[in-house]
């Protein structure tokens, strides 16, 4: 239910009539039809990456179901170098510290029965707890220093994940130019 904003990628010299069937059909299935127009922008040079194109397309979007495609170089087909494949590495350890860390640190494991909500100052039975936020005004309960190191290892995966792409975009002959198409419907 609501306002469905839909991304899909789709090669350069696709065939835009069943794009925008596909489009239609989806839209008519899962929500009340397809409003468009979709502006294929031609005129624009295939950008640097899809995020740029994410960008772009949000910077040219004026809100109301205002369908854009934008072109943009994917390296998904980009070769694992041994220094791509050791970054990835690296990323995918720093997830499973990040799941450890935060198993270790969850306010299940506090020794009080009640917690106390740092923001609403509700006391909150931790047995029946379901998460780290406090029920009532949504406040990470965990301290300052677990979500200080969380916030710590987060960085570390987001520059890791940095890399990875700056890396496979380094390999400009692996690059296909590919559109970005943002649709929305409402449902
Ligand atoms: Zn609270």
């Amino acid at each position: 239910m609501g306002h469905n904003i839909c991304h899909m990628t789709a090669d350069e010299k696709c065939d835009r009539r069943k794009i925008m069937n596909a489009i239609i059909e989806r839209a008519m299935d899962d929500g009340d039809g397809y409003n468009g127009p979709m502006h294929w922008h031609d005129e624009v040079p295939p950008l640097k990456n899809c995020d740029e194109a994410e960008k772009w397309i949000e910077a040219h979007d004026t809100g109301w179901y205002d369908d854009h495609a934008v072109r943009f170089y994917d390296y998904t087909s980009a070769e694992i170098t041994p220094k791509i494949k050791e970054l990835q590495n690296k990323h995918a350890a720093i997830i499973l510290k990040i799941g450890e860390y935060e198993k270790q640190h969850s306010v299940k494991n506090l020794k009080a029965a009640f917690i106390g909500c740092p923001e609403c100052g509700s006391k909150l039975a931790k047995d029946r707890l379901h998460s780290e936020f406090c029920p009532l005004c949504r406040t990470d309960l965990r301290s300052k220093t677990t979500l200080d190191t969380l916030a710590g290892y987060r960085q570390k995966q987001s520059d890791l994940w940095g890399k990875i792409k700056a890396e496979k975009e380094k390999q400009k002959s692996k690059a296909k130019v590919k559109w970005l198409i943002k649709y929305e419907y409402h449902s």
